[in-house]
């Protein structure tokens, strides 16, 4: 299949200032300039998609029509594998208030209600969708994912959301102990992506950015 090149500069879609600052440092050393939905002002649109990617495109069209630019977006979560894949799409609905701990507590009380209590029981796995859309309507889409098991109790306190309890496959540390590095592997070498999003964005740059070497 043919791929589009993504260069110059590009729309961010998204209004949290975290993935912002995560998805600049991606970028920057392809030589693309990312400005923000929200610096730009734009509406952020209604999630209304049944799956990481459908959202991802959701967020990514709606900012390159308004901006006449092309748009990068992302949507993420935890999906449980005893509870169905909960919470899935709404890993960030599942979290009232951003009170990760309270969300955390919930998917061990649900694995617990099953009487889910051995590693082998308590699988899940991160998953990051990545889109970017131009203003032209075509589109490019990616996918990452991380096996691995939830642990209770939260372990660490680096990394956000639902880090603390995921113990990547083969690792001996959660996310939530990792430091950033560790936890995102080296891109944009990508060598040794490990996160979701990592991945995800390796996949990205050998399709769209593959032609440039970083800087
Ligand atoms: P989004 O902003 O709709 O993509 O929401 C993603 C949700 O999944 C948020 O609640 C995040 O906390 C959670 N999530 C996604 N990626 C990660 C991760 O790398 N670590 C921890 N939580 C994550």
């Amino acid at each position: 299949m043919q791929h589009r090149r993504l260069e110059g500069r590009i729309v961010v879609a998204t209004h949290n200032e975290g993935k912002l600052r995560e998805m600049r440092e991606l970028l920057a050393p392809y030589g693309i300039t990312a400005v923000s939905a929200g610096e730009l002002d734009l509406a952020e649109p209604e999630e209304t998609g049944t799956t990481f990617a459908e959202n991802a495109e959701i967020k990514a069209r709606a900012a390159a029509q308004v901006s006449g630019l092309p748009a990068f977006a992302d949507d993420s979560g935890i999906c449980v594998e005893g509870l169905g894949g909960a919470p899935g799409i709404y890993s960030a609905r599942w979290a009232q208030n951003k009170e990760f701990g309270a969300a955390m507590a919930r998917i061990d009380a649900e694995l617990r209600e099953h009487g889910f209590l051995a590693p082998d029981e308590r699988r899940g796995h991160f998953i990051s969708a990545l889109a970017v859309v131009w203003p032209d309507g075509h589109l490019e889409s990616f996918e990452g994912r991380i096996d691995g098991t939830l642990v209770w109790p939260p372990r660490g306190d680096a990394g956000f959301g639902y880090d603390p309890m995921f113990l990547p496959q083969g690792h001996e540390r959660t996310f939530g102990e990792m430091s950033s590095q560790e936890k995102h592997g080296i891109p944009p070498d990508g060598s040794r992506a490990l996160s979701h999003r990592a991945r995800a964005f390796q996949l990205l740059a050998a399709a769209c950015l593959g032609a440039m070497s970083p800087e």
